[in-house]
């Protein structure tokens, strides 16, 4: 099985455009009631149980259970019979508001995620509909619960054998959004290994360096458009809070932070295309970019947007027939990728790899994607062999590889 997902532009009427913000604003609701529940039942639990503490108190009975999901969901129907304003909005959208803070209090807990958050009104800002009727869709309009049909731009054809499966609506600072979930329930194989491997080294310096030595910046606009951003959040601090000058200014922010995104994003897509060329294999390293966003690199790695590229690139790699794989990311700039000799630890300032043993030089991020590729090649337990070349490792016959290294010459020999 598989699942894309592809966003259109919508295109609602005004009756249609109050239905959305109605639900967005039932979902807040919600979403606030249900955290502050949790909130309420953890603070309940605080105070020592052998003595009465002056902060936390049991305001609740011992013997009451955590408000999980499924108990949520019950006490939000019990909750419709009293509240007309819960029955305005589609039932299955609200439980799945539920669920989306159940998933977040699990991640917090399970991946060290943030703590949910209370929403005000231009932080809710989308809802899933799980459930689609028969045929929703056409060329002109996607039908909806409780929406009925909604004009959109249908700017690609869905791919056949796709079938929507669900619809998340997303406000955006430029409109109003459908982001379909499309299944295919036929098994489509990965990739086998196979022609030229290479490997990357994803980093601040350069965006990203192969192990063929091509070194890849990250484009200009983008920090154009970062420096914009900065300059407009910057007017912020004039503006006095709740004022309507303020709320101009950060929906222009936010104009400013979705084309940014979009940019980026683009690029993302077309880069990972650029390193599909002429490549059989894509090894990177197996990095968890939570934890570097939370690091010393938190500033920067979030506006690079790693995480994103390699999912895309991982896309792109499986719609082009390249094998991907991730490897094992330590020490990966400690080790000469030309000889295997360690070559100890560079601080973040030393930019070039020189190794005493073989003498084989280059820049740091590219010895680095090198050893990535070797570690890639190795294993998928495939032969190395010497290439007279060295660096330009091309032409390879079935799973025999042909990678430039001084140590496949110890294999071979
Ligand atoms: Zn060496």
């Amino acid at each position: 099985m598989m699942i894309l997902s592809y966003e259109y532009k919508l295109e609602p009427t005004p009756e249609q455009i109050a239905y959305i913000e109605n639900t967005l604003d039932v979902c807040r609701s919600v979403w606030n009631f249900a955290l502050q529940e949790r909130k309420d039942w953890c603070k309940s639990r605080k105070s020592p149980v052998n003595a009465c503490s002056i902060e936390h108190e049991y305001i609740m009975s011992v013997d009451e259970p955590f408000p999980k999901y499924h108990r949520q969901a019950k006490l939000l129907t019990n909750a419709k019979k009293e509240h007309e304003f819960l029955k305005s909005a589609n039932a299955q959208v609200l439980q799945q508001t539920l669920r989306t803070l159940d998933r977040a209090w699990d991640d917090m807990k399970a991946r060290g995620f943030g703590f949910p958050r209370f929403k005000n009104k231009y932080r809710m800002r989308s809802f899933v509909f799980p459930q689609l009727g028969k045929n929703p869709i056409n060329n002109q309009s996607i039908k909806l619960p409780g929406l009925k049909e909604v004009k959109w731009r249908m700017s690609r054809p869905i791919p056949d054998g796709f079938v929507p499966r669900c619809a998340r609506i997303v406000r955006k600072a430029s409109g109003y959004f459908v982001m379909l979930s499309l299944q295919l329930n036929v098994d489509v194989p990965n990739p086998m290994p196979h022609g030229h491997p290479r490997g990357l080294d994803l980093g601040f310096d350069k965006f990203v360096a192969t192990s063929d030595g091509e070194e890849i910046k990250r484009p200009r606009f983008l920090k154009n458009l970062q420096y914009k951003l900065k300059l407009l959040s910057r007017r912020l601090k004039n503006k006095q809070k709740g004022s309507s000058n303020r709320h101009k200014l950060n929906q222009k922010i936010a104009r400013l932070h979705q084309r940014i995104s979009d940019t980026r994003k683009d690029w993302h897509f077309k880069l990972a295309h650029h390193l599909c060329n002429g490549a059989g294999m894509l090894f990177v390293e197996d990095i968890n970019f939570v934890s570097w966003q939370r690091g010393m690199f938190s500033n920067q790695s979030a506006d690079a947007g790693f995480g994103q590229f390699v999912n895309i690139l991982e896309w792109i790699c499986f719609r082009r027939d390249v094998y991907f794989a991730k490897v094992n990311k330590d020490g990966t700039s400690q080790t000469c990728p030309n000889c295997g000799a360690h070559t100890g630890k560079k601080t973040l300032d030393i930019r070039s790899h020189n190794c005493n043993e073989c003498g084989y030089t280059t820049t740091r991020d590219v010895a680095a994607s090198q050893e990535v590729r070797n570690r890639g090649v190795s294993a998928l337990g495939h032969s190395v062999l010497e290439n007279v070349c060295g660096l330009d490792a091309t032409g390879s016959i079935g799973h025999d590889i042909l990678v430039g290294t001084g140590r496949s010459r110890k294999l071979a020999s």
